[in-house]
């Protein structure tokens, strides 16, 4: 699933290649991805436009038109964004086609449907449930800590809450929870200054690799050019089957669900108690 280093990486990867293009068409492949209005009408508020900017906002991507609008999108579990001069090869998947001046095209792509795009006048809504961002300077150990304060859940369900801190998702909590070597079980309220300090850290060392080698490409993730990124070569935990040993210690990795998800720690590094 793309978690902020992936969508982080589609924006920067997007800009220069549709960035004061204007949308000449839009075809729906399949309506059901279009959110908030009918297809006919979110077809026909676009074309026309020209894409002014793109931002990212947690694992939201949000497209800045001509008209002041904002396109927004989701990618959910297995959505990507293919950019390519060729419209005549739809990439396989494609539920929705977006086409620019000087022959450009973007191709939504996503094999198992979850992903969503919409227009919004403003950003209120997803402000009102996003957390902060982790790589912004607001973003620090004392808002961290605060944040954690009176949180009984398990620090591994905490972090995958969006609203608690945007973002992150199953495989940079888990990398972060190893790296800072705290138990997923562990209650947020339970965690030590120390700890904080050291997750705090963990988590943005992590979520920086994760841009520098353009995302983790463990399942349907690509980049815009169709390229795959590198970032779950450095993974020491993250989607490692059970029985793998932890590179720090040997001790065998283990998945536990905590919440219906698949988590990975070393019972060693990371003890509950
Ligand atoms: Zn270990």
């Amino acid at each position: 699933m793309p978690e902020l280093p992936e969508v982080e990486t589609i924006k920067n990867e997007l800009l220069p290649r549709v960035v004061g293009h204007r949308i000449t068409g839009v075809t729906l492949i399949w309506e059901g991805i279009v959110r908030q209005s009918p297809a006919e009408e979110f077809c026909s508020r676009l074309i026309g436009q020209e894409i002014t900017g793109i931002t990212r906002r947690g694992k939201y991507l949000i497209f800045g038109l001509g008209s002041g609008t904002l396109l927004t999108m989701h990618l959910r579990m297995t959505g990507s964004l293919l950019v390519s001069q060729d419209s005549s090869q739809l990439p396989k998947y494609t539920r929705a086609i977006i086409n620019l001046d000087k022959d450009t095209s973007v191709f939504f792509r996503d094999p198992r449907k979850f992903g969503k795009i919409w227009l919004a006048d403003n950003t209120d809504v997803l402000e009102a449930k996003l957390g902060p961002e982790p790589l912004e300077s607001g973003f620090t150990p004392q808002v961290l800590a605060q944040r954690l304060a009176k949180r009984k859940a398990p620090i591994k369900a905490v972090l995958l809450d969006q609203n608690f801190v945007a973002g992150i998702g199953n495989m940079y909590a888990d990398e972060a929870l190893f790296r800072a070597r705290i138990h997923p079980l562990r209650s947020g309220e339970s965690l030590s200054p120390a700890e904080v300090k050291r997750l705090h850290r963990a988590i943005q060392e992590i979520l920086w690799a994760a841009i520098d080698n353009k995302g983790a490409s463990v399942e349907n993730y690509f980049r815009p050019d169709g390229t795959l990124g590198t970032a779950h070569f450095q993974f020491q935990v993250a989607h490692r089957l059970s029985g793998k040993s932890c590179p720090v210690c040997g001790t065998p990795i283990e998945r536990k669900p905590i919440r219906h998800r698949g988590s990975y720690f070393c019972p060693k590094c990371q003890p509950e108690g």
